[in-house]
């Protein structure tokens, strides 16, 4: 069913070109157009099809738009939004698709039209894959999508723009900007950045060679070079817009560090045993809610009878 007339992209990477096929899959939208800054993107999402049109400047993508998909990195939210802010025809929805919320509200709210609702939003999905190439169909589907209004939303539009997720495949919940971000710093954040670092860890150790890291790196070393492979100004910009809620988190991780380091050195066992077995409920927890697959090595592994 429609449920935006004409849906204009701005950025067209993962995250837009995935919500264009889904959009297309479910049909949501009477007319999906894209912006991209470079030309080269313009051209390869032209060649792949991936919007029904591609315009050259952003200012002509939300002409007459119903729903504006900000899809770019944080950083370039509040620029973008100042930029197309005078373009907007009444009565428009601007949502953004950003992994941290205040930062986003603080740089867009300011630009917002009158009579136009800005409405935010975080799918919780993704790959470490970026660019107009990277996008699928399904990527949302049964993710959930964080829902962030600011206080004066219109409910109506709210309820239109949960329903447009709904629709893309996703399960949505409300949130408040700032437990947003507290959230993601736990869930996200941070342990792209611990990703970030071990991967740093191992390319620096000169006793351990890379082609040793390399091919032992099923052992556990493999998962976090799949996370710490992200798009590195995607990332930076997460760090520097979510920072209190990041460093948050990153002194309780240390805090627990030393706590193990201590386990360690000192032989007590069953502090490690206890931490452990807490540890692998929470997985067992994600399972169960269908995040994630109960396969060994997340199916990676043949079993036997494959
Ligand atoms: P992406 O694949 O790297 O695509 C980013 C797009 O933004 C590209 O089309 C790029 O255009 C455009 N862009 C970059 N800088 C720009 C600027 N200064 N002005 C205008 N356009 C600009 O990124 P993505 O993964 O789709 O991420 C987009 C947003 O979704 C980010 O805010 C990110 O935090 C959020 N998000 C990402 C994930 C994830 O796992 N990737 C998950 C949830 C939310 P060019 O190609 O022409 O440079």
């Amino acid at each position: 069913m429609v449920m935006y007339n004409k849906v204009a992209l701005i950025g067209l990477g993962l995250i837009a070109g995935s919500m264009s096929l889904a959009m297309r899959r479910g049909k949501l939208a009477g007319e999906i157009v894209g912006y991209a800054r470079s030309q080269e993107t313009r051209n390869i999402a032209r060649e792949i099809n991936l919007v029904d049109r591609v315009c050259d400047t952003a200012e002509e993508a939300v002409q007459d738009a119903d729903l504006i998909v900000l899809a770019v990195p944080v950083g370039a939210m509040g620029p973008v939004m100042e930029a197309i802010a005078p373009h907007l025809k009444k009565g428009a929805v601007v949502t953004d698709v950003g992994s941290v919320k205040r930062s986003v509200f603080d740089a867009v709210i300011p630009h917002m039209p009158d009579g136009c609702h800005f409405i935010g939003c975080h799918p919780m999905a993704g790959t470490e894959h970026s660019g107009p190439h990277s996008g699928f169909a399904t990527l949302f589907d049964k993710r959930w999508c964080l829902v962030v209004p600011p206080e004066d939303a219109d409910q109506a539009e709210v309820d239109r723009i949960c329903d447009f997720w709904r629709g893309i495949g996703a399960d949505i919940e409300i949130m408040e900007p700032d437990h947003h971000d507290l959230v993601c710093a736990v869930v996200s954040h941070a342990p792209h950045l611990i990703a970030y670092t071990m991967v740093g860890v191992a390319d620096d150790l000169r006793r351990v060679t890379d082609q040793e890291v390399i091919k032992f790196s099923a052992a556990g070393f493999r998962d976090f070079t799949r996370i710490a492979a992200s798009d590195p100004t995607m990332w930076r910009d997460v760090f520097l817009t979510n920072k209190d809620a990041t460093l948050e988190i990153l002194g309780r991780f240390t805090e627990e560090l030393f706590a193990l380091q201590r386990a360690i050195r000192t032989g007590d066992g069953d502090t490690l045993f206890d931490y452990f077995t807490r540890t692998r409920a929470i997985r067992r927890g994600i399972i169960e809610a269908g995040q994630d697959t109960s396969a060994p090595d997340f199916g990676r592994t043949p079993t036997k009878s494959e």
